[in-house]
């Protein structure tokens, strides 16, 4: 008899390698697919805990990046964000719209998710299970084997493929069932246990609100700047002030044409980029945060600072306390 084949979505994190599991146990096959953007916490560090868990498990996996299309989803979520910029609802439809047409390419007849009813506050309680169940036209098709016996009966249920008797009743935030799980399959190489979004950090939140106000059209380079540094804004510049020898590597790397770099000579500075229009206010001001956080904390600080490389030469005093906390963005 031919087997059904699934595709289930891996976080990476803990429950949807559980989901995982509990369906490959009742002989599905599955593809796992993992959906990868520079907002994903899990990814962080080099190890992709998704192919591990793909691997522990035996089956095939793709990883799938939601690419520049999803920074619209973010910028005007239909159902809103939850505690940061985190449009869980509308993220949710997003990929799972997409998994509908990869399963319909590979032959897959349904998809399978390791969301938990009750636990995230935003995307999975039982309204917003059926808002993305209604939005992406799969209601039927998302089996979700952790809380599957207190959701409607999916059409793998029905058809016969999947035993809901062998499916899960969790519910709630508590992870000690999950953790439990985990001991008894040897389930151990995942992330974490609630997996990783910057969009939730409430001061990643604000530097990308504030991105979003003022650029119509974001790129990848620009949420790689978002994570490097301290961010300052005065009117039109945004000042990225490096705080590691790491992230002033990474900033020479992911500085644009038009932005300016500076740092202090012969001492250790940050390197700092400068965007907007190079006003010699704007100038000035990236001087002074360059100084602050160097070693020189002298009265005259010389700075340097060019478009290429830091050739030109400005005097400057650093910026005290109180200004860099009035334009701090992650303050
Ligand atoms: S936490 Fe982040 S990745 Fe997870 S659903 Fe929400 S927006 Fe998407």
């Amino acid at each position: 008899m031919k087997k059904i084949l699934a595709l289930v979505l891996l976080s990476g994190g803990l429950d949807s390698a559980l989901a995982a599991k509990l369906v490959l146990d009742q002989g599905i096959d599955l593809i796992g697919i993992q959906f990868t953007s520079p907002f994903c916490l899990c990814n962080q560090g080099g190890k992709c805990h998704a192919a591990a868990i793909a691997i522990n498990l035996g089956i095939p996996y793709k990883m799938v990046p939601k690419g520049e299309e999803y920074f619209k989803i973010i910028r005007n979520p239909k159902f809103g964000y939850g505690s940061g910029m985190n449009p869980c609802i509308d993220c949710r439809i997003f990929i799972l719209k997409k998994a509908a047409a990869i399963a319909k390419n590979v032959g897959a007849e349904f998809l399978v998710t390791g969301e938990v009813l009750g636990q995230r506050p935003m995307s999975q309680y039982l309204q917003a299970l059926k808002i993305i169940d209604r939005e992406t036209g799969l209601a039927g098709k998302i089996l979700r084997p952790l809380s599957a016996k207190l959701l409607a009966e999916t059409e793998p249920e029905k058809n016969g493929w999947v035993d809901r008797e062998k499916l899960l009743a969790i519910e709630g935030r508590s992870r000690k069932p999950q953790l439990a799980m985990a001991k008894e399959f040897s389930v151990n190489d995942y992330a974490c246990a609630a997996g990783g979004c910057l969009l939730t950090v409430e001061q990643f939140a604000r530097k990308l609100k504030d991105l979003f106000q003022r650029k119509e059209k974001i790129t990848f380079n620009d949420i790689g700047l978002l994570k490097l540094g301290r961010h300052f804004r005065y009117h039109q510049n945004r000042i990225i002030v490096g705080r590691d020898h790491g992230e002033n590597e990474a900033l020479r790397k992911l500085k644009l044409k038009a932005d300016y770099i500076l740092e202090v000579p012969n001492i250790s500075s940050p390197v700092t980029i400068l965007q907007g229009p190079k006003t010699k206010t704007a100038i000035r001001l990236a001087a002074r945060l360059t100084a602050r956080y160097s070693d020189n904390q002298t009265k005259r600080v010389t700075v340097k600072y060019g478009r290429t490389k830091p050739v030109k030469k400005i005097i400057v005093s650093p910026a005290p306390q109180l200004l860099t906390a009035r334009l701090n963005l992650s303050l």
